[in-house]
């Protein structure tokens, strides 16, 4: 229990986030007989989108001249469809958690290093499930007995990214709000986490927030919150209930790492923010990832963002190869043990008490 008088008042100048707004919303016939597809249906209808409802369950037609038009039509669509029953066979995710789920695949952010390119089949369109309710009571069966098993949803989507458009996010924490042993994991570069401080979660949620420097937030995250937004989101998530924050448990993703110039200055200045940020006792934890590309994921993102200043010259880096024999190009072992000893005497300096649970 934190006493409100150890919270000392902390007033952040924060540039508001544009909500995204997707310019077409498609329904497939299968999303709308599904209650909770009707529940987005009118979600989309109340914040006056424009809606097709299409004849087939097939997402047709999305494709442009070139992949950088179809980035772009992709990107401004939302698609309320179900997922296959192929989503309801859960996927192990170490080191985040036990198993990975999906509430939405796709993200309206603009990253240039992002994640996903190259893991999701088509155009990058933003698919909303519309059977949350057989994808949430599904996980009960990958429940391991006597101990908690932790649930990640972000692997394939920013679920707080599209939270305003579907409420899924919401549905998902009070779900997990009344589970015995069974927590949720959720990571996001947004900002707008009003609409969650409020929600029943019984600790069974540990949100975790994405942050860089403010180099690569401006300049390599588009469409995402700034550093200073994504900062008071913390606050506010972290800040307990009686001091009118969500008590949650809030992780600190810090990714992807760069070597960029002034490295060192710059990471300085964001774990200055993130102290200052959070004066108040507080459990936080640390997930740290350094930045890494595959060979379809450059030539990809090469694509869709030709000016980017990411660098992706293999010449500097070290190979690895995953356990299906697939190759991704990471820095080599003394820019990574630099960078390591770095955060490891950052952050231990600055909140010995919170736990760095991977470093990659
Ligand atoms: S927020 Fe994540 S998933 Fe979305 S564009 Fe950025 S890296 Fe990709």
């Amino acid at each position: 229990m934190i006493a409100t008088q150890e919270i000392v008042e902390f007033k952040p100048i924060v540039r508001k986030t544009k909500l995204w707004m997707p310019k077409q919303v498609l329904f497939t016939p299968a999303a709308l007989q599904e209650p909770w597809g009707q529940q987005i249906y009118e979600r989309v209808k109340d914040l006056g989108l424009p809606i097709e409802e299409l004849k087939q369950n097939r997402l047709l037609g999305l494709r442009g001249a070139d992949e950088r038009e179809t980035y772009r039509k992709a990107k401004s669509t939302l698609a309320v469809v179900t997922a296959p029953a192929s989503a309801l066979k859960l996927q192990p995710i170490p080191p985040s958690a036990d198993y990975q789920f999906h509430l939405a695949e796709g993200c309206p952010a603009h990253c240039q290093y992002c994640y996903l390119a190259g893991s999701l089949q088509g155009p990058p369109v933003i698919r909303a499930f519309a059977n949350l309710p057989a994808i949430l009571e599904n996980l009960k069966n990958y429940q391991k007995p006597n101990q908690v098993t932790t649930f990640e949803a972000s692997c394939y989507t920013d679920p707080l990214g599209i939270e305003h458009v579907t409420g899924s996010l919401s549905e998902t924490i009070r779900f997990f709000g009344e589970q015995e042993n069974m927590h949720l994991r959720w990571v996001t570069k947004f900002d707008q986490v009003d609409s969650l401080l409020q929600l029943p979660h019984n600790g069974h949620t540990h949100p975790r927030l994405s942050l860089n420097t403010e180099l690569v937030a401006s300049r390599m995250e588009g469409g995402t919150a700034s550093m200073e937004a994504r900062l008071a989101a913390i606050r506010k998530l972290a800040l307990p209930r009686s001091a009118g924050g969500g008590g949650y448990k809030v992780g600190i993703v810090l990714a992807p790492i760069m070597p960029l110039p002034d490295w060192e200055e710059q990471y300085t200045h964001l774990l200055d923010r993130l102290e200052q940020t959070l004066n108040f006792p507080s459990e936080i934890t640390f997930e740290l990832i350094t930045h890494r590309f595959t060979p379809g994921s450059k030539a990809l993102l090469q694509e869709w963002y030709p000016n980017t200043s990411i660098d992706f010259d293999e010449s500097n880096r070290s190979l690895k190869f995953n356990k299906f024999g697939g190759k991704k190009y990471v820095y080599n072992t003394v820019t990574m043990n630099m960078l390591r000893s770095f955060f490891q005497a950052e952050l231990k300096r600055r909140f010995p008490d919170a736990p760095i649970l991977y470093w990659t």
